[in-house]
């Protein structure tokens, strides 16, 4: 790679090329931002993701109930507060689910159907006929 020398002669003063070299960087950063993925360890779901965490930053004044992975919605025009959340990690095995309700279900928290299984006991009867019904 050559150094390609932005300073024409004539120009002195120092503040005017550090701006230059500035430009320069900016230039040459990649325009895609390469966005982590999300799998469900259940459906092998695979989705790329834009944030995780309890506070996403499209939506204000409102906290998610748990850490998920989420998205701004790439089906509507940015900025409108609109995402998708994709899942959760699971609060038993700390694996990552979606939130199909064949995959994981929500009780203090996202647990998956595999956890869920093990742990038939901890849940309402109500719920725990709901899980019997998911054969995976
Ligand atoms: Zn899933
Ligand atoms: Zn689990």
């Amino acid at each position: 790679m050559e150094t390609i020398k932005q300073e024409q002669p004539g120009e002195t003063t120092s503040s005017e090329t550090s701006i230059k070299v500035e430009d320069n960087k900016e230039q040459s950063k990649p325009e895609i931002v390469k966005l982590p993925s999300f799998q469900c360890t259940i459906c092998q779901l695979n989705e790329k993701y834009d944030y995780f965490g309890m506070n996403p930053p499209y939506i204000k004044h409102y906290l998610l109930l748990e850490d998920s992975y989420t998205i701004e919605d790439p089906f509507l025009p940015p900025k409108q507060g609109e995402f998708i959340i994709l899942g959760a990690n699971c609060i038993k095995c700390r694996k990552s689910v979606c939130k199909d309700q064949e995959c994981s279900i929500y009780f203090d928290g996202t647990i998956c159907i595999k956890c869920a299984k093990d742990c038939m006991s901890i849940f309402p009867t109500a719920l725990q006929d709901k899980i019997n019904k998911i054969s995976k």
